[in-house]
């Protein structure tokens, strides 16, 4: 077992090395296009190409695909023995937006921490993975099961990369995504469910409303009856693990002009659904609150569009080997247990088509914010986490 000693490996940890490619994968700009023209700064193709090439250095065979063109998803493998179960580390290579953010691919080092954007959510965890896979290769480990990392398009938007790999693989027996969550193991988040609803109303000129009907007005009656839609969410039984699910109305728009009756209005609406909880559910409840104006409201019409986002729900089981034994590894690493907290927001994790967990440096207090950091001591103590996980779960599944 001396080939496995965790301890041993754990000392090869190089905190400058870490800290030197995390500054690199910052300064290379990945924005999300976020349905926009591909600018400047969405640059996902190249950090594809950099961390693909920084995977093949450290000897891991790598693949890749386009998961729309120019906006690839890459992978590599450290090949196991064939008797143990493929683990993979899995993390997004995009980022959110820069608007009024100062020098955002500018990597600053200052108080022990990393700055930019990225840095936290979660070009962090990308950095750890290749530190992880690079010391089992420079140090001969011959795993049991294969060591897979996987770098994913498009996290920050519509999860296209992510669902690519659910339709076409490769499905891991165990996934670790590394988002940020302060290094806590996070074994469940809600899941997130987009729709539009539309209202239809008939244009004329402002002076004579009574001849029109005004969709806007007919989606303010559509707020009033969703507006205790949370209170009785909140007033069912708590989710053991969940508590309770929420809604949001996120977006509305409609009219062009004041002096025109407005014929259509649009109210985006974001629920966060618990595991077993359906999109036709969901739906139905948004039905049982609307339907009845239309009896009550002249000419009342309107529609609810097909999901915009839905992101399942992630209920990993406590009993499963991954949250065993990245637990046990987080309580070696850090000497206290982990609060094991529900994750904020939704991730790739559940599309990995495997139990997965999420546990990653960084804290989700400073991603999407204008002054993203990381600590830099939680990269190497990721690293130890991810190194003592991946060893203890050789001989597992
Ligand atoms: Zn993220």
């Amino acid at each position: 077992m001396t080939a496995y000693s965790a301890s041993k490996l754990i000392q090869c940890i190089d905190r400058d090395r870490l800290v030197t490619l995390l500054r690199d994968l910052v300064a290379i700009p990945s924005v999300n296009p976020f349905d926009q023209p591909v600018s400047e700064e969405a640059r996902e193709l190249e950090i594809a190409n950099f961390y693909e090439e920084k995977m093949q250095e450290i000897g891991m065979l790598t693949s890749r695909r386009d998961v729309v063109e120019g906006r690839p998803n890459v992978f590599g493998r450290i090949k196991g023995k064939g008797d143990g179960p493929c683990i993979m580390m899995a993390g997004h290579l995009d980022t959110v937006g820069v608007v009024d953010y100062d020098n955002p691919f500018d990597p600053k080092i200052k108080n022990d921490r990393v700055y930019g954007r990225g840095s936290c959510d979660m070009k962090a965890g990308l950095a750890v993975f290749l530190e992880v896979a690079g010391i089992l290769s420079r140090e001969g480990i011959e795993l049991e099961g294969d060591l897979l990392i996987a770098g994913i398009a498009d996290e920050e938007h519509q999860m296209i990369g992510s669902r690519e790999i659910r339709a076409n693989g490769p499905i891991p027996d165990f996934a670790i995504v590394g988002e940020p969550t302060e290094l806590e193991v996070s074994r469940a988040h809600k899941g997130q469910l987009c729709m539009h609803i539309h209202t239809h109303g008939k244009a004329c000129h402002s002076s004579i409303p009574e001849n029109g009907v005004n969709a806007i007005q007919h989606m303010s009656k559509i707020l009033e009856a969703l507006g205790d839609y949370n209170e009785e969410l909140r007033a069912r039984p708590a989710h053991p693990t969940f508590g309770h699910g929420s809604f949001s109305p996120g977006v509305i728009k409609g009219g062009d002009i004041a002096s025109s009756v407005p014929d259509s209005c649009t109210l985006e609406v974001d629920r966060r659904l618990l595991s077993g909880e359906s999109v036709q559910q969901v739906v139905s409840e948004y039905r049982k609150r609307v339907d009845p104006l239309a009896a009550k409201i002249d000419n009342f019409h309107y529609e609810i569009s097909e999901p915009t986002l839905y992101a399942e729900p992630l209920d990993t089981s406590a009993d499963s080997p991954i949250v065993q034994k990245i637990t046990a590894a987080y309580l070696d690493t850090l000497q206290v247990a982990s609060k094991l907290p529900v994750f904020t927001g939704s991730t790739d994790a559940p599309n990995l088509m495997a139990p997965a967990v999420i546990c990653g440096p960084g804290s989700v207090k400073q991603a999407h914010t204008l002054d993203e950091y990381v600590e830099i001591p939680q990269l190497t103590q990721a690293a130890a986490i991810y190194l003592r996980t991946i060893l203890a779960m050789q001989h597992s599944g």
